[in-house]
Formats: C-alpha cells, structure tokens, sequence
C-alpha cells in the first residue's frame, strides 16, 4: 500500500481541495517539497468508520505524494485512555490496509518538551497560571456578543507563574486548584482566543508515565506542537477544529518553532448511524451491544465482524470525497460498495434459513443424484462443487404459499416450481399437524428436466429456489442485521433525546435451525459467500467446526443502485 501504483494516477477521481493545496505546495518547493502527515487518535476507544475517512485521507495522501503518515497516539487524560485501545488501533489501521512511518508516536513522549515550551510562553509574558476554578473560568469567559474579563490572577509577575508552574508540576496542588493559561485576549472575538486553558492539574496515573505527571496538556496545546516536533507539514483534522486553527498558530509563532499548517474537512456523517466514541462507549458499556465489535456496531472491528472488507471499505472512503462542508452519507452507498466487491468474490452456495420439508414422492428412496454447480457466475476461475440432491430437501417457508397471489413465481399447491440446478418440482400435497400448520409438501418432479433443463413440451417455470437435500444438510446458525438506530438522523436529539431509546429493536434476529448444503462444512473464519436469493453471509468467530456460524454481511438488495438508476443520486 505504500507505493502508488498506476492505477492511481489514471483514477478519474477528480482532485478533492487537499489534494490540490498539497500539488500547488510541492510546485512552490515548500517544505523542500515534504509531505508529512499524521492520524492522531485518542485512545479512549475503538476506532469507527468516521475514522477510516480520516485514515484513508492522511495515509492515502502520504502514498499518493511519496510521503510519510505518521500514527500518534493523542495520550493527553489519563482518565479515559487505555492500553487496550491503543492495540486495537493498530491492529484496525493495518487491517484497513496502511502502515505507519515507524515507530508510531504518542504525544506523552512530548511531555517535556510541552513542559518547555509552557515554560518559555511565561517567561514571554504569554501564559500565567490562575487560581480561578473551572466554573469561574467559564462565567468570565463572555460570550460571542460581549467580551470575557480579565482573571484577576491575569498580571502575576513571571517569576511567580514560573514557580507556580513547577509546583504545579510538583504535585503540590489539587486536581483543580490551578490551571495554566494563555494570555491573549480575553475580549477577542473568538472564544478559543479568550485565554484558553494549556496545562490542568489531574492526579492520575497514566498508561505510559505512570505518575511522573501531576499536570496534562490540554489538546490545544498539545496538538500543534507535536505536529511541530514531528515536522508535519499537512496537519488534517476535521470541521469544528477550524476556530481553533488562529490559536494553533498563536502557539507555534510564539514559540517560533517549525510550523505546520492546519486544514479542516467535513467529517463523516452516516445515516441510521452515531458516529461517537462518547455514544459508542455507552452502548458497550450498558450492554445494548455484545462488545465493540458486535457486527451491528459502526466500529471497523465491528465491520469486519460483520463481514466488510477493507478493500470495501477503502473504497467508500474514495467514493465519499473529501469536501469542506458537512453532509450526510446514506449507508447504503457503503453496502452498495461492499455489494458490489462480494458479487465478483464471493463463492454461491444454498442456504436455507426458515426450513420447510419437501418430499419428493417419485424420487427413489435411498437414491442420491449429485449436480455440479457453479462457484461463482462472475468468476470463471472459481470452478464447480458437486450438490447432492435426494428424495427429501428442504426449502425456504417463505417459497411457499397455500393461497398465492396472481404474481406468486414460487412454489403454490398443483403449481411447478424449478430447484435450482436439479429438477423442475410440482407441490401434489400440502401435509398440516392437528393445530394446522404446515409440516410438509409433497411434490413430483419431472426427471427430464435434470440439471436445470428446460421442460420438453416448452411449458415456461418462472421460479427458481435454493433447496438442501435434507439427510446431507449441516445445521447451523444464522444472525441477520438490521440498521443499529430506527432513525435515519439519530443524532437530532429533537427525534432521539438518548442514543439509547433510538435503537432498532429488530437490529439482530437469530435464526438457529438454518439447513446449509454440505460443501459449506469447510467454510473458515472470516470467509464470505452469497447464499443464493438471501444475502452475502461470512463466518462468525462463534463459529465451531459442529456448530458453524453466519453472519448476514448485506442483503443482495441493491436500495442504492436502483437510485442511482433513478436518477435520484449520483
Ligand atoms: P469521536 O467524536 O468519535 O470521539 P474524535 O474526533 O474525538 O472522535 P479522535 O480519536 O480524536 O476521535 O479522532 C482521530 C482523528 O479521526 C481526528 O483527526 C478526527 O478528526 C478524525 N475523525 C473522528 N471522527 C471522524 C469522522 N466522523 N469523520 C472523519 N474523521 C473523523
Ligand atoms: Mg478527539
């Protein structure tokens, strides 16, 4: 992934507005012509599909223009961030496919240096630690009609700042007590601007420093240095950093140190989606998910639980553009990108989900016949498996309908019906326990129409099902997803006050009596196949050589191809 290959060049993909500055940059020779950036999560949870826009953009534009994409770890509170988090990004950024320029960074590994630079701010007269409590801070901060006021610790001479800083450091004072503050411009009309806060006191001990620190940066002061230190050049973050941006180049010119510049894109936006590791989080933790990689979950785990792939992904990531202004994706443009990568991969196989028995009272018992079927109709290279066929399979309860409608091309009593590779089927009988139900049918078939034959005497059968022959069926569990939110816009807390009461309660159905053909006996962890007429399915961790797993990956119902034949979107 690393070196940018031919079809890159030739994409027809128009160059998006970072693409261009960083083309007009290298012209101009600037940063001797370097491309640097950086993906900085905060390990405080699982990365989601939010972050793969930000990992395709920054990784992707280092490939794309020979440079270099660092990972750095946004380690500034203690009080939320975890080892754990930080292997499982890792572990998702290489999934998705890139590598970082070694070693990966963590802004910790910068806390001295922070701690100087804080230091040379007061010794300038631009920063004094103040003795106001948060709420006071907050009630003199103003607001965007009227100017903030002054702290009354604002004048402390730099002697006093200094030692208060290094008590600070010291941990001689409480969590709260005293905070370090820019001097700028308490009146300014940017509120960023109003003497933000750089250092807090916080007793905590961190994953890395253990309790070497009794102060932490704040991300405003942190960020844009450690971009300095790692001599980034293009410093990528999204949206609501853009009023942050004069503070960012406050910091770095008063400093006077190496100066990267900052752009903002629009995040993504997911429909029937919270994209929030705050919301994420509460979802694992009160256990409304199995986990952060529950298949319903946005998280790239979760994804790849489910069945995505990375290369799906990467290609959403390319398709959603990087723009300047916020708007919602439809999540069926990434089930469409997925939809269409399966439908050139994925091996074909009959599955039957909801199991109804059908005797075939004129197939010999005891007899089986065997069909080659085809892998996979858009991969000549993906061969055929043989089918065993024999006097009882099954097939989907929903094929069959006592009382069919005009249109009904499935299987009805004294109407004919194909299976799929094997003989065309006429339902004789439908069999009922006492209560009434269904049990089974019982059909003829016509041998002359063996392996997907037309009928002699041309009479025309519109329907074709997937069947399983019943004595080689493997048993198996299926789980079917639907969108994890009902609404198509859960983060309007107008319609869903609380992620939690948005949640689809018919987001997970298990299916536990599944009838599988007996070629998917093999299937291994992670592998993807398309269940003929009922979605694309892959292999669930759960799964166990005698108790095999699927999950539904996408439905084969393509919501999104047929807008854009419809011309409602692009
Ligand atoms: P969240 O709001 O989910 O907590 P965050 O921005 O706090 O996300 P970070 O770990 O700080 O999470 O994000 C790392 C990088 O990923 C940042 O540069 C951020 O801008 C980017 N990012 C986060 N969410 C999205 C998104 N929805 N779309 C695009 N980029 C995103
Ligand atoms: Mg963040």
């Amino acid at each position: 992934m690393n070196e940018s290959t031919e079809q890159d060049n030739e994409s027809a993909t128009p160059a998006h507005f970072i693409q261009k500055i960083i083309e007009e940059d290298k012209k101009q020779g600037k940063h001797e012509g370097r491309v640097h950036t950086r993906f900085p999560p905060e390990p405080n949870g699982f990365l989601h599909i939010g972050h793969a826009k930000s990992i395709c953009l920054n990784f992707g534009l280092a490939r794309e223009f020979g440079g270099k994409c660092n990972l750095r770890f946004d380690d500034t509170n203690p009080i939320k961030e975890e080892q754990k988090y930080i292997d499982a990004i890792k572990q998702d950024v290489r999934w998705l496919g890139f590598e970082w320029d070694q070693p990966e960074c963590y802004t910790s590994d910068y806390f001295e240096q922070l701690y100087n630079w804080a230091v040379q701010l007061i010794e300038q007269g631009d920063a004094y630690v103040d003795d106001q409590t948060a709420d006071e801070i907050r009630e003199t901060r103003g607001t965007l009609k009227e100017p903030g006021q002054d702290s009354p610790y604002r004048n402390r001479e730099a002697e006093e700042n200094l030692d208060l800083f290094a008590r600070m450091r010291q941990g001689e004072f409480g969590s709260g007590e005293k905070v370090l503050r820019a001097k700028i411009d308490m009146a300014s009309g940017n509120l960023n601007m109003r003497d933000p806060v750089l250092y807090r006191i916080l007793k905590a001990t961190h994953p890395r420093t253990g309790d070497t620190w009794s102060i932490y940066p704040m991300y405003d002061w942190a960020h844009g240095q450690s971009d300095s230190v790692e001599g980034i050049t293009h410093s990528i973050c999204t949206l609501e950093f853009e009023d942050h941006r004069p503070l960012y180049d406050w910091c770095l010119d008063k400093l006077g140190v190496f100066h990267p510049q900052q752009y903002e894109f629009a995040r993504l936006q997911l429909s029937y989606t919270l994209l929030s590791k705050r919301v994420l989080i509460q979802l694992v933790n009160d256990g409304i998910v199995n986990g952060w990689d529950d298949p319903r979950m946005p998280t790239i785990t979760g994804l790849k639980r489910r069945g995505y792939t990375p290369e799906s992904i990467r290609e959403f990531c390319e398709r959603i553009g990087v723009a300047k202004a916020n708007s919602t994706v439809d999540i069926a443009l990434l089930e469409h990108c997925l939809r269409e990568e399966l439908n050139k991969t994925a091996r074909r196989v009959m599955a039957v989900l909801n199991p109804l028995k059908l005797v075939i009272t004129n197939f010999p018992e005891g007899k089986v016949d065997e069909f080659e079927v085809e892998n996979n109709p858009e991969d000549e290279t993906a061969g055929h498996r043989k089918v065993p066929f024999s006097r009882e399979v099954y097939i989907e309860a929903d094929d069959f309908k006592e009382d069919a409608p005009k249109k009904f091309f499935r299987l009805s009593p004294g109407k004919e019906v194909r299976l799929k590779s094997a003989y065309i089927v006429r339902c004789d009988e439908v069999i009922k326990n006492d209560a009434g139900d269904i049990v089974e049918l019982h059909c003829t078939y016509d041998p002359e129409t063996r392996g997907g034959a037309n009928p002699k005497d041309g009479r025309k059968i519109k329907g074709t099902l997937q069947w399983v022959s019943a004595k080689h069926a493997i048993d198996g569990e299926v789980r079917l997803y639907d969108h994890l939110f009902t609404h198509e816009t859960p983060w309007d807390s107008k319609i869903v006050p609380e992620p939690k009461d948005g949640i689809n309660p018919e987001s997970l159905t298990v299916l536990k009596n599944v009838k599988l053909e007996p070629s998917l006996a093999s299937a291994k962890l992670g592998e993807r196949f398309q269940f003929l007429r009922m979605g694309y399915f892959s292999v669930d961790p759960d799964s166990r050589p005698d108790a095999l797993v699927f999950n539904r990956t996408v439905t084969l119902k393509d919501t999104w191809g047929k807008m854009v034949k419809k011309g409602k979107v692009g």
